[in-house]
């Protein structure tokens, strides 16, 4: 596989210059890596080229996540959300519905308990094989070599997938062929123009350096969805999904050794018991303010992800 071109922004076209260098953000994954941004929308690209199997190691390793039980009803809550904004742009069910990248089919299911008739598209085959064991069967492939008819689709799903491909603005083609005109997409991606980015810096939660090849930021991402035939109608930086944790493992990210050490642990990546495990318990009690920051900051159109939905034109 290979890096992005490290001369023009993959959002906007306009060139790129050198940014800064960060660590990677997995313990499988150790290394500096290269940062390039652009001039123009913001927008920053990973230089180095993805490792061999990063998408399968470390915290992507597999396994069920530790408290995933727990995690269940909120995490069907956050894809209810999403149907919701799908919703409220005017895709509704009945129709059909594609996630792309569906991960372990958490959200085919939501979608078709919503009325939709959803598939989902998975290249990992850790993900087909966790979602068959829920008795959802996707589709293994990736955007590129994925079978979808042209124009067969009312509604898409692309939830934290666009910022891991190589091309974005050739999936996004890809994408808008598959819907119909008319047809809508939902979009989330993390925001480099957040507060959280800021605060966060080379320790950001969601920079996941280097399995994130684009950094994209609001503007960014709604030039490049227009630019590739997807009217933006809809853009929302309130998401409960990502945005309170991001800003606070962010933050304690500052203090502990490994990089987000709860998401790894979480992710059976990191030591239980270490000193890691005491920073972040100590650092429970700031976890509301999260909550209320990322409230602030979503308001002010600096959230820590941001969701659009964009038309088919
Ligand atoms: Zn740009």
């Amino acid at each position: 596989m290979s890096g992005q071109p490290a001369s023009a922004c993959p959002a906007c076209g306009a060139p790129l210059a050198p940014w800064r260098t960060v660590p990677g953000s997995d313990p499988a994954l150790l290394g500096d890596y290269e940062l390039a941004r652009c001039e123009s929308c913001g927008t920053a690209v990973t230089l180095a080229p993805v490792p061999v199997q990063a998408h399968e190691a470390g915290a992507y390793g597999g396994g069920v996540p530790r408290g995933a039980g727990i995690a269940a009803p909120v995490l069907r809550a956050f894809d209810r959300r999403r149907l919701r904004q799908l919703a409220r742009a005017g895709a509704i069910p009945p129709g059909r519905l594609l996630d792309v990248g569906a991960g372990r089919g958490r959200f085919v299911a939501q979608a078709r308990a919503a009325g939709w008739y959803a598939h989902g598209i998975e290249p990992s085959r850790r993900g087909v094989e966790g979602a068959r064991a829920l008795g959802i069967e996707l589709v293994s492939a990736g955007i590129d070599d994925a079978e979808v008819p042209a124009a067969s689709l009312d509604a898409a799903s692309l939830w934290h997938v666009l910022e891991h491909v190589e091309d974005p603005g050739a999936a996004l083609d890809r994408i808008a062929g598959w819907l119909r005109p008319g047809g809508m997409l939902v979009v989330g991606v993390p925001n480099l123009a957040s507060v959280q980015a800021r605060l966060g810096g080379g320790r950001w939660y969601h920079l996941d350096v280097p399995r994130h090849r684009t950094h994209f930021t609001t503007a960014g991402l709604q030039t490049l969805l227009q630019s590739h035939g997807l009217q933006p109608v809809s853009t929302c930086h309130l998401l409960a999904e990502h945005n309170p944790f991001g800003l606070w493992v962010s933050l304690v990210s500052r203090a502990t050794r490994v990089p987000s050490w709860l998401y790894h642990a979480l992710k059976r990546n990191a030591p239980l018991r270490s000193r890691d495990a005491l920073i972040t318990v100590l650092a429970l009690p700031l976890a509301p303010l999260a909550v209320l920051a990322e409230a602030v900051f979503g308001l002010a159109g600096r959230g820590g992800t941001v969701s659009v939905v964009a038309r088919r034109v």
